[in-house]
């Protein structure tokens, strides 16, 4: 069977289904008291709400949830549900059939919307179960190892994996940007989601899934287990610690991608140098006015405290497109991908930009941190020497620029000649470059990290930077993967930022190779015709340089 390789890794074991939401009816008795039904519709939300900001208990998922939260109190629920009441519906079925209303407008939206759809889905699950006072549906907890199989998961069922039995994912829908991909990928669990054939899979049966190759076998044969088992073990035991470094012991920065206060606490912990990427754009989501200056301050302070010593690189505010941002209030396009997003926002609203400015130079001086900041989506030297210019007045140090769009990427050596570093968002230059939205299910294989034609551009950014002593790193879904980090460091990348529990793979896989052997590496995969080709090179060229060390070592 075959779906979306959406986190990398193998994982075999017995499959448990999720508890199934309960299936409202039509028939039922409805309420005597219409209001009395509206109230307890009222009641079972404002629960759902509670309760999904309680299971928020930071991180990836914290914010996801969070938003969730702020969904379930929207009072259009109440309004729909009560509609339906009013019309003599049973109270439980009245409102499955309001949220199901909502979710086909979002589905017919399409993209970055219609993947909100199931977090709509379980909010209306939660609200029904507790209005029919039924179990809550939710993770199975059968007492081994197991993979998680679901027609979808929603940010709530994924945010209560950490901890679990679970040691891999399988969803019938989803695709590479739902939130069980992004989730996954931070509790670093292979996920094959958008396998519509998982449907078939009875509770119980051996599954082998293979979260790279986005393949799922049913009673896998024994070699395949043990495969799949010693697997699990490396990736879950680094072999390595510290900073990043090939064989050979050149540096490649080994970085993490944070997007919350809460998320910073969980990676400061964790064995890594620093952070690659904060994305800022949690304070300001779910409002309506931007946040303070003062709140801008207290929560930055407290994201360069935790990493103490090390270098925090903070993105400023990236909104439209995939993140939107109400309080904006951008005018509608009809490509806001390729409209005002990103730092272009700022022509709009130069103040939001100056104030985000101030308060990171501010909670920098008050903690003494190491700062960086950069801005997203730069597409000309233009805007590069704007943004570095601003930056600088308001008395940052370090300054840098996002290389997201292919002509940041073709003139790479005018952009950097007025910043200090730049970091390649591999999502975005891979949904602009192959002309394929980021948030497509169908589109999936053109926005493949191992593109030739992204490579190139990675390829002709590093080159750049290297004539004018510019470190250049990678902050995308490309950076946390293990097969691609020694490219990516033989293309001339310095530094790899990703999900904190992707860092140890990452770390492990450089320190296989040496420098000259990932340039090698590098130069056979820009000559790859396509990615598959690009990654079976890479693995067939990597194996044999492992194998050419172990033979040296054994003389
Ligand atoms: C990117 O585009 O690769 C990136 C790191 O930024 P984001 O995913 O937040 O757009
Ligand atoms: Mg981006």
């Amino acid at each position: 069977m075959t779906g979306h390789g959406v986190s990398p890794g193998l994982a075999c074991a017995p499959l448990a289904r999720m508890t199934p939401p309960v299936v409202t009816d039509p028939d039922e008795a409805p309420g005597d008291n219409p209001g009395h039904e509206v109230q307890r519709v009222r009641q079972a939300l404002a629960a759902v709400a509670a309760q999904l900001s309680t299971i928020a208990a930071g991180g990836t998922a914290g914010a996801i949830l969070e938003a969730g939260a702020a969904m379930a109190s929207d009072p259009a629920l109440v309004q729909a549900a009560a509609h339906h009441i009013g019309r003599g519906m049973p109270t439980a079925h009245s409102l499955s059939l309001a949220i199901d209303a909502y979710c086909a407008q979002l589905e017919e939206a399409g993209g970055y919307m219609a993947e909100r759809a199931a977090d709509l889905r379980d909010i209306r699950n939660r609200a029904v179960a507790l209005l029919m006072d039924v179990p809550m549906p939710g993770i199975p907890r059968p007492g081994h190892p197991f993979i998680l199989a679901a027609e979808d998961l929603s940010p709530a069922d994924t945010a209560q994996l950490a901890g679990s039995d679970v040691v891999g994912l399988l969803t019938e829908k989803g695709g590479p940007t739902g939130h069980t991909a992004i989730l996954a990928r931070s509790l670093a669990l292979p996920a094959v989601v958008g396998c519509p054939q998982a449907a078939a899979l009875p509770d119980g049966t051996p599954v082998l899934l293979d979260g790279r190759a986005g393949t799922v076998e049913a009673h896998p044969s024994p070699q395949r287990r043990r495969q799949a088992l010693e697997e699990a073990r490396t990736r879950t035991q680094p072999r390595t610690k510290g900073p990043g470094r090939t064989a050979d012991q050149h540096a490649v920065a080994l970085l993490t991608n944070i997007g919350t206060p809460a998320d910073a606490l969980r990676a400061a912990q964790a064995d890594n140098e620093g952070v690659g990427l904060f994305r800022t754009e949690f304070l300001f989501l779910d409002r309506r006015e931007p946040p303070t200056l003062e709140e801008q301050i207290q929560a930055y302070s407290q994201v360069l405290t935790s990493f103490e010593g090390r270098t925090v690189t903070v993105r400023t505010l990236d909104a439209g497109s995939d993140k939107p941002l109400p309080f904006l209030q951008l005018p509608r396009e009809d490509n806001p991908a390729l409209g005002l997003r990103g730092l272009r926002t700022a022509t709009l609203r130069p103040g939001i930009l100056e104030t985000q400015l101030k308060a990171l130079v501010t909670a920098q001086r008050r903690t003494g941190a190491r700062m960086r900041v950069m801005a997203p989506m730069v597409s000309t030297a233009e805007e590069a020497a704007h943004f570095a210019g601003l930056a600088r007045s308001h008395g940052v140090q370090t300054v840098g620029i996002m290389i997201e769009v292919p002509s940041a990427a073709l003139a790479a050596d005018r952009l950097l000649q007025h910043v200090d570093f730049a970091s390649i968002g591999t999502n975005d230059l891979a949904q602009y470059t192959l002309a394929a939205d980021r948030t497509s299910h169908a589109l999936s294989h053109l926005l493949d990290p191992w593109q030739p034609a992204l490579l190139n551009l990675v390829a002709k950014v590093c080159g750049a930077a290297e004539a004018l002593g510019r470190h250049v790193g990678v902050c995308g879904e490309a950076a946390a993967d293990p097969l691609l980090a020694p490219v990516l460091a033989g293309l001339g990348v310095s530094s790899l930022s990703m999900a904190a529990p992707a860092v140890a793979a990452v770390r492990d896989a450089l320190a296989q190779l040496a420098l000259e052997q990932c340039r090698s590496l590098a130069a056979a995969v820009l000559d790859a015709a396509e990615p598959a080709a690009a990654r079976a090179t890479a693995q067939e060229m990597g194996e044999a340089f492992r194998a050419a060390a172990h033979d040296r070592e054994g003389l």
